[in-house]
């Protein structure tokens, strides 16, 4: 029998079953149809079925879908390699792949870590991340975490590095409002700096933590404390990579560049689990030398696999093509304007940046039901915690968009 993720499989009855997928739409075996609000766990940016990425996927699937990345390399592996490096931020210039954002994170912090034993530091072996983030699930993406349901029943064997809160005043805070988030970064920097490898954040957005925004001033103090107490910075773009903010990575509205940078999720748009790891020359030069020792020992079965590969290289080809950032500008504006006619006092607020629409609400059981009720009204979301959010592809319409957010306001009014 088939167990769910996340599920208390005991209260597991009937999941609806997903028979058929076409752009925003999913449709299911009892005949219905949804429009997907949430891009399968923030993938999907193209929509399902799409014809270019399937023939792409064909394509190469008649050369042939996989082969081992060690000792042998394939064409579409190097052209990911350079568009990566192309269209992320100026420096990140090398690229290791991964079969997942857990396992890219895995990457990004034995590759921090090993920078500085190949430099000859002993002891640099701490991380610093932020209260409220998430960095997947395998056991050092849960150490840098926030101790969640995610994470709870592992809290005894959690090696926990240190943690900090981020600034608060969402992305426009004020300098004097953000400073003080800052002052605690250096303190902590100034204090262990002799222990600590690596700075870890969610950059601009927290997301599975709660859809948390904050400013970009924050990140590029991170990136000034970090060159000066000797420390890598490393951004997790899992969820916020490829557009969703708005930039096509978030690093960008800091205008900084990360010693080390993960990109999965949207990487494959949605085909398969993929994720890549990007450092700067600077990361990568410590791992050369005369010593076996110094390499990364790292080296997924499925890395580079050939039809992921493919398929992230034509959504990003798609990507440029369709000017993917000047829709999802307009699917801000559509959210900012319709979250605006939203006022109950059962929210505690609400946010939008980018494609990211999130209404909090003061109490969880609020949306006790929600997920089932927005099915009946042609709608697929599924709130985490007390959070109800929207990250819909890319592809949406207008008025999808505008139904979807008038589920989300038909519940609240019935609700309050
Ligand atoms: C989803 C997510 C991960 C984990 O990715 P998986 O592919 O689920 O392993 C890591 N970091 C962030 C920010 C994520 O949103």
């Amino acid at each position: 029998m088939l167990w769910y993720p996340y599920t208390q499989m005991k209260h597991v009855d009937r999941v609806p079953k997903m028979v058929a997928g076409n752009g925003v739409m999913m449709e299911l075996e009892d005949g219905r149809k949804l429009i997907d609000g949430i891009s399968s766990w923030w993938s999907v940016i193209h929509g399902y079925n799409h014809p270019a990425l399937n023939a792409a996927l064909a394509e190469q699937a008649g050369k042939f879908a996989h082969v081992m990345l060690g000792g042998l390399t394939h064409e579409p592996a190097l052209q990911l390699a350079e568009a990566l490096v192309r269209i992320t931020p100026a420096g990140l210039n090398h690229v290791f792949f991964s079969d997942s954002g857990s396992i890219g994170v895995e990457v990004a912090l034995k590759t921090a870590i090993q920078y500085w034993k190949n430099l000859g530091y002993d002891g640099k072996t701490k991380i610093i991340s932020l209260k409220n983030g998430y960095h997947g699930d395998t056991f050092k993406a849960m150490e840098v975490s926030d101790d969640s349901d995610f994470s709870r029943a592992f809290a005894d064997v959690l090696h926990r590095g240190y943690v900090l809160e981020i600034p608060g005043g969402g992305f426009d805070a004020p300098a004097e409002t953000v400073q003080p988030a800052i002052d605690d970064l250096e303190q902590l920097l100034i204090s262990h700096n002799q222990n600590i490898a690596a700075f870890i954040v969610e950059p601009i957005v927290q997301c599975a933590g709660g859809f948390h925004i904050y400013s970009p001033l924050y990140l590029k103090a991170a990136r000034e404390l970090c060159d000066k107490y000797h420390v890598l910075l490393v951004f997790d773009e899992v969820a916020t990579g490829f557009g969703r903010t708005g930039k096509l990575f978030a690093a960008e509205h800091a205008g900084v560049t990360p010693d080390i940078m993960v990109v999965g999720k949207a990487l494959t748009a949605g085909y398969m689990g993929h994720a890549a790891t990007l450092s700067t020359d600077a990361v990568y030069n410590s791992f050369l030398g005369a010593d076996y020792e110094k390499a990364l020992m790292h080296g997924p079965t499925f890395m580079a696999n050939a039809l992921a590969c493919t398929v992230a290289l034509k959504s990003i080809e798609i990507f440029d093509q369709e000017d993917y950032l000047s829709n999802i500008e307009q699917i801000n504006n559509i959210i900012e304007q319709e979250f605006s006619t939203i006022n109950s006092p059962l929210t505690a607020g609400k946010r939008t940046i980018g494609a990211i629409g999130v209404i909090e609400f003061k109490d969880a059981d609020t949306l006790n039901g929600f997920k089932l009720f927005a099915m009946d009204e042609g709608v697929w979301l599924r709130p985490i915690g007390k959070v109800l959010y929207l990250m819909p592809p890319y592809i949406i319409k207008p008025d999808e968009l505008v139904s979807i957010i008038n589920v989300m306001r038909k519940w609240i009014d019935r609700a309050g």
